[in-house]
């Protein structure tokens, strides 16, 4: 019998809807395996993040107070990840590929001496046991990972995840005493300087507007409109980033952010492998770009061969015409 620990992802006070991603990883994974699973929340004041996830079918969900987790520094939030997996008899820990997963859990699976799996995207029975699917090589491969250890620790690709669905019943919320110590950690918190916005996250958007380096220095000038329109987020290629067109959260990809909108504009964007492996489950995508050839028309589902910079102002000027 399995017994899963889904790892919260929250903001402070408000929760993360990718936690109800790996929710229903953990839902199948507990299925295949007939056993149970739980949901934590790790930080300070997490209560109301606690109540919010009581209707989800855990077995309980554990609220983790503790002054020490206020920041999300990556090794007290570790050691108290893996101090309640153990108290549980955990065999499987779960967590999103968000930053603060991708920075905690390798620690915790050494703490678990476990196997690990990231960016995992489904389940698969393999001739060697329960396999977990990932893509390897930017994408251009799947490979099912069989983990040897008693205890396993996953990140799961949200976007490949449906949001899990409210059960009936009300999941009891438990405390659990965490001693993290983070007057021993190695790190510190000094400050956060957090981006202000007005706009959605990039990751939990419906629309995301995104734009590549044939944007050059207008990116701002052509994405945002267009944004603002649609109440979507700007995502970026690597390229805009790295020329400096576009900040470095605002990339999407293979070491960017990965989404999965409702609706995706790839503006100027060619569609290099490393970028369609953070948007290519998008349910709509709409490429514009001037040169028919490039890759990204073959995961669009709308494409337009023309130049950004009069189709796109064009586009904005018609939607707020069609509104009027
Ligand atoms: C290990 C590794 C990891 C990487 N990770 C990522 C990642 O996470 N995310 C990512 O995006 N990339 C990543 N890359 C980089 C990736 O390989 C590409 O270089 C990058 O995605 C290209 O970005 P781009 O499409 O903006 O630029 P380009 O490939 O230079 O394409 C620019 C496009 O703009 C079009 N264009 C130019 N002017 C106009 C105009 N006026 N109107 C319309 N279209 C126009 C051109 O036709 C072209 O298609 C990674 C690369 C490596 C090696």
């Amino acid at each position: 019998m399995s017994k899963i620990l889904v790892v919260a992802d929250h903001d402070g006070g408000a929760l993360k809807k990718i936690t109800l991603n790996s929710i229903e990883f953990a839902k199948q994974w507990a299925a295949k395996t007939g056993g149970s699973f739980d949901v934590a929340v790790f930080g300070q004041g997490v209560g109301v993040v606690a109540q919010a996830l009581t209707g989800y079918g855990a077995a309980a969900v554990h609220a983790v107070d503790h002054a020490d987790l206020a920041h999300a520094l990556a090794g007290p939030q570790a050691k108290a990840i893996a101090d309640l997996a153990k108290s549980l008899g955990a065999t499987g820990v779960v967590g999103s590929t968000s930053s603060m997963a991708k920075d905690a859990l390798p620690r915790v699976a050494v703490r678990l001496g476990a196997g690990m799996a990231s960016d995992v995207i489904g389940l698969a029975d393999t001739a060697e046991g329960l396999g977990f699917r990932r893509p390897m090589w930017a994408g251009n491969l799947t490979g099912d990972v069989v983990i040897d250890s008693a205890v396993k620790v996953i990140t799961v690709r949200s976007s490949a995840f449906d949001v899990a669905a409210a059960s009936g019943a009300v999941s009891p919320v438990q405390a659990f005493a965490a001693e993290p110590g983070a007057a021993s950690a190695r790190a510190k918190f000094l400050r956060f300087d957090g981006t202000v916005s007005s706009r959605p996250d990039l990751t939990e958007a419906s629309v995301v507007v995104a734009g590549g380096r044939g944007l050059k220095d207008r990116f701002a000038q052509i994405t945002e409109p267009l944004a603002d329109l649609l109440g979507g987020a700007i995502g970026a290629t690597r390229a805009a980033v790295d020329d400096g067109y576009a900040p470095n959260d605002y990339q999407v990809g293979q070491t960017g952010k990965v989404v999965a909108p409702g609706l995706y504009f790839a503006i100027a964007i060619s569609g290099a492998v490393q970028h369609l492996a953070g948007m290519k489950n998008s349910k709509v995508i709409v490429a514009i770009n001037k040169n028919g050839d490039e890759p990204i028309f073959k995961v669009a589902d709308y494409g337009l061969i023309a130049d950004a910079f009069t189709a796109v102002p064009e586009l904005v000027s018609k939607i707020k015409a069609l509104r009027s």
